[in-house]
């Protein structure tokens, strides 16, 4: 009798160890997806990972230019995120996607240097307010009032 027990003691503690095993090596080679966005708005990160469905991680990450727009904008709160990178591991491998379509907020974050620390603000509030008639016009913005300054800022230096 007493060898009996014994011996179920053994295969159960095989058992648990086969499936905490198998548990092991699903989440350390299973399938796994990966997103990291950036808010349209304040230009903070946010990090998801998903692992065999499950979210086992959900990050928002500050920066320099996130603070930069809370010191304006204080009472933002509702992240507008647009997703700037994505990958997704099968069991066969990974597989890499991803559409980055530029930061508004970066881009005059790093161009105060160049167009003063005013212009910068004003130009912040601008992008702000057209983002209120859609994030596609907002990016208009982008492309129509911040990169001609910044271009000819350019030639003005590459002048003789
Ligand atoms: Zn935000």
């Amino acid at each position: 009798m007493r060898n009996t027990k014994y011996h179920r003691g053994i295969l159960l503690a095989l058992i648990a160890a086969c499936i905490a095993g198998l548990a092991f090596v699903a989440i350390a080679f299973g399938p796994k997806t990966r997103h990291s966005s950036m808010c349209r708005f304040c230009g903070r990160w946010h990090y998801e990972v998903w692992r065999l469905g499950i979210k086992t991680s959900d990050k928002i990450i500050e920066s320099d230019w996130s603070a930069w727009v809370d010191s304006i904008q204080p009472a933002h709160t509702q992240h507008v995120w647009a997703l700037a990178s994505s990958s997704r591991r099968k069991w066969g491998g990974t597989a890499r996607m991803g559409d980055y379509e530029g930061n508004v907020v970066v881009e005059l974050y790093a161009s105060r240097k160049q167009i003063g620390e005013a212009k910068a603000r004003e130009l912040l509030a601008k992008y702000h307010a057209s983002s209120e008639v859609g994030w596609a016009k907002a990016r208009d913005f982008w492309v129509n009032e911040l990169s001609p300054l910044l271009t000819n800022n350019n030639q003005e230096t590459k002048a003789p």
